[in-house]
């Protein structure tokens, strides 16, 4: 059975290229970034080249590079740690109702220690709109947090207004970059925002690399305390093998952003265009305004989205209802609730996502399946 995977923005399958990278520094360059000897000084230049690398290509310094496990320690570092060092000047966090769970369940927890969030809201599009940004800034705000690109509908968020916004007040501006970095053009970090969070899984990278970027003088303190790692802001021996690889994948994705945005967003529109065509009663969450060109969220009425993957995983199409983080949460997401979807439409939500393998026959097939599945489905929920 060919498989078909359509859910990158759940995790891609790592690189063979970049999985070269990687391979000598699980064998013969073993050694610890901290050692004084050959081994671990082997090891500290090849992470110093990968933090080189990633800075290069995001438009920063080496040192303001942090490598964490992933972008959710990322995500955690950069609210965590800003709260932390501003406590005494305020504790006044400004988000959006649809951030990644890494984002929002970091703001509630804050929210149970004392601080106080405001979760914009976001038009029928997705979109946070940069005046309620303007509006919900107090004099105790510290922080505003605002993603890129969305995992679940790949709509883009007017970034450059809200960081402009951020910094006419002087209030650190964090944007989680997952699902941006690597996929469309991003203005270079330093003219963006005082923090990023990029992660390596999502750009063929290894699973358990992520970065985030701290412009230099940005206040922060450390989530894990030890060793002087990291710049003293993440304690703990690197994973070399996955920041070598993370930087590779980074690489890589950047050089081959602009042509594989073009060929990306063509197949994207064929696949909506044939759904459109041949299923009745759909709606194409985040059409309309500015995506990322790998993702479609596509809302089938009168289908539960669990039985629609159900069909597909039995042929091999690997697709997701939301996010992969929100799966056995039988809650509908609570991105396209905010956008203003209805429960139904929410819970007929399927995302596909493609990526580097997605071939136009894929999309062919996928398209042509769909329509079967979802006219069964509606055919049985009728006469139940
Ligand atoms: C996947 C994802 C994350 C989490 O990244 P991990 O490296 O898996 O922790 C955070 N934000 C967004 C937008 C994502 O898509």
């Amino acid at each position: 059975m060919p498989m078909i995977y359509l859910d990158h923005n759940a995790t891609t399958p790592l690189d063979p290229r970049v999985l070269k990278t990687m391979l000598p520094f699980f064998k013969k360059s073993f050694g610890n970034p901290s050692s004084y000897h050959r081994h671990g000084r082997e090891a500290r230049e090849a992470l110093e080249k990968a933090r080189h690398t990633v800075a290069h290509l995001l438009g920063a310094m080496p040192r303001e590079i942090v490598f964490t496990s992933s972008a959710t320690e990322a995500n955690n570092l950069a609210l965590r740690g800003v709260v932390r060092a501003l406590r005494n000047k305020g504790r006044h966090i400004i988000t959006s109702s649809i951030e990644h769970h890494a984002v929002l369940k970091t703001c509630r927890a804050l929210e149970q220690d004392g601080c106080q969030i405001t979760f914009l809201p976001v038009d029928g599009c997705g979109r946070v709109d940069p005046n309620t940004v303007s509006r919900a800034i107090r004099r105790d705000t510290i922080l505003i947090t605002i993603m890129y690109a969305h995992n679940e509908t790949g709509v883009i968020q007017p970034i450059s207004d809200i960081s402009r916004i951020a910094r006419s007040h002087n209030i650190i501006f964090h944007t989680d970059a997952v699902q941006a970095f690597g996929k469309i053009p991003i203005p270079p970090a330093r003219e963006l925002c005082d923090l990023m969070s990029l992660s390596s899984h999502k750009i063929y990278g290894p699973k358990g690399a992520g970065a985030l970027y701290i412009k230099r003088g940005t206040p922060i303190s450390p989530l894990l305390t030890g060793g002087h790692h990291e710049h003293g802001l993440r304690a703990g021996t690197e994973n070399v093998p996955a920041i070598v690889g993370f930087a590779a994948a980074a690489e890589h994705a950047v050089k081959d952003c602009g042509k594989e945005a073009v060929r990306l967003a063509a197949l994207r529109n064929r696949l909506e265009a044939l759904l459109i065509d041949s299923v009745p009663d759909i709606s194409i969450n985040g059409k309309g305004v500015e995506r990322i060109p790998n993702t479609t969220n596509v809302s089938f009425l009168s289908v539960e989205s669990e039985s629609v993957l159900l069909h597909l995983d039995l042929l091999g199409i690997c697709a997701s209802a939301g996010s992969a983080c929100t799966t056995g949460d039988p809650e509908p997401s609570h991105v396209l609730l905010a956008m203003g979807c209805t429960p139904q439409q929410a819970q007929g939500a399927v995302r596909f996502s493609l990526g580097k393998s997605t071939t136009a026959r894929d999309i062919d097939t996928v398209a042509a399946v769909l329509t079967d599945i979802v006219k069964k489905l509606r055919s049985i929920s009728s006469v139940a």
